[in-house]
């Protein structure tokens, strides 16, 4: 006996989804290419083919998906559990069931499925941190992540020794809680530009809520700690304005070394932000810094430092300091009198207007009327029949 085919099943879809276990992208670094199964043809017994069931991608936290060449931003994952279907599977085509009738009782007429999506994408990974870890190369970026957390990134007193991003978790078991810090490689003087390897790391921080200046207080490699800062911040606004407008607190390291107390001082007059001195090596401050940081990132709202007023570039400001005085002054020496007088003169002009307007509506009035030349004598009649009217009023007025 002839055996009948149902329908096709469908193709399987391409999902994300967001999975905080995942620590990287290497996966997909290593095998690009991924296909989901295709729907299974129709059955015998009337069945229908199985679904192809759905490729699930897990992907970390802070996973953006963007159209390759468009660069078109498709999806974007940050909390666990998030999914996100990339590409819809194919549909399945109908079983010659779908075609039996009457006269045909053994139908071999089916029709195609539908091709599923297709598509190639750029998977880019943005950290999602608490806390992002700024610093010149040879800061302590590194030191501190091992002190803290159970990260452990690669130390030595040569610039460029992370190459990668380190996450590290604080942990606060009295509290219950973490804060996540990511220790970006070394910005130096140019990485907007790429120069060093700041720039590439630097996406990972933008998401944060706090950046941590770390400063070599000691001002090793003939370079002062606040010219150290000066030249992180305006790395970090050429960057982004983004990330430029983050609060932020600042780390001054290595004040065991003997140069640095003294520079500390000079420092903090010239730095308007939070400075906390500590040493890696002698562990000074640190207990301190980690109370600091969990105020700053996780205590109440209002006693968190504040995100620092927008920037603007000195000459510009000594620019608009002198507009703004100008404009204050103008008016009041120069403009103040004329204007007053203009008013004066423009006053009584106003008051007469009003009353000469009704007049002038009139004489639009009687103005239209003349155009038909034809018919004088209404107009007349109308002008004359007002103050007949008012008169009348005004002597049942005064005979009142
Ligand atoms: P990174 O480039 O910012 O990650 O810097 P590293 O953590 O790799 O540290 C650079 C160098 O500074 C290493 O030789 C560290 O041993 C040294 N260092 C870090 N913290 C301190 C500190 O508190 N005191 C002193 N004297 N040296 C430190
Ligand atoms: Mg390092």
């Amino acid at each position: 006996m002839f055996i009948d085919e149902a329908k096709g099943g469908k193709g399987g879809d391409v999902v994300l989804v967001c999975d905080r276990n995942e620590g990287d992208l290497q996966a997909y670094r290593w095998q690009p290419h991924r296909r989901a199964r295709n729907g299974a043809p129709g059955q015998g017994r009337q069945c229908a083919g199985p679904d192809g069931g759905d490729l699930i991608l897990p992907v970390p936290p802070g996973t953006q998906v963007l159209e390759e060449g468009s660069n078109r931003l498709v999806a974007e994952l940050t909390e666990h559990g998030e999914r996100v279907v990339l590409l819809a599977g194919g549909k399945g085509g109908l079983g010659n069931m779908n075609f039996k009738s009457s006269v045909n009782q053994a139908p071999r007429r089916t029709t195609p499925g539908y091709p599923g999506e297709e598509g190639t994408f750029r998977i880019v990974l943005k950290t999602i941190a608490d806390i992002g870890l700024v610093g010149y190369p040879n800061a302590g970026k590194s030191t501190l992540t091992n002190l803290l957390t159970a990260a452990r990134p690669k130390m030595a007193p040569y610039p460029f020794t992370t190459l990668h991003v380190n996450v590290g978790v604080i942990d606060y078991t009295d509290r219950f809680d973490r804060i996540v810090m990511a220790d970006i490689p070394g910005l130096i003087e140019g990485a907007h530009e790429n120069r060093g390897l700041g720039h590439q790391f630097l996406r990972h921080v933008e998401r944060c809520s706090l950046l941590v200046f770390i400063i070599d207080m000691a001002g090793s490699e003939n370079r002062e700690p606040w010219d150290d800062h000066r030249i992180l911040e305006r790395e970090l606004r050429l960057y982004s304005p983004i990330l430029a407008a983050k609060p932020r607190i600042i780390v001054a390291n290595k004040m065991d070394l003997p140069a640095a107390a003294a520079k500390l001082k000079k420092f903090q007059e010239r730095v308007k932000d939070m400075v906390i001195p500590i040493s890696c090596y002698s562990q000074e401050g640190i207990q301190e810094f980690r109370d600091k940081l969990w105020a700053a990132v996780k205590g109440p709202v209002d006693q968190r430092p504040k995100a620092p007023a927008p920037y603007v570039e000195p000459a510009v400001a000594k620019r608009l300091a002198k507009v703004h005085a100008a404009k204050v002054v103008v008016p009041k020496a120069k403009a103040a009198k004329p204007a007053s007088k203009k008013v004066v003169k423009a006053a009584p002009a106003k008051k007469i207007t009003p009353k000469a307007k009704p007049v002038a509506k009139k004489a639009k009035v009687v103005a239209k009327r003349p155009v038909a030349k034809k018919k004088p004598v209404k107009v007349v009649a109308k002008k004359k029949a007002a103050p007949v009217k008012k008169a009348a009023s005004k002597s049942k007025a005064k005979k009142k």
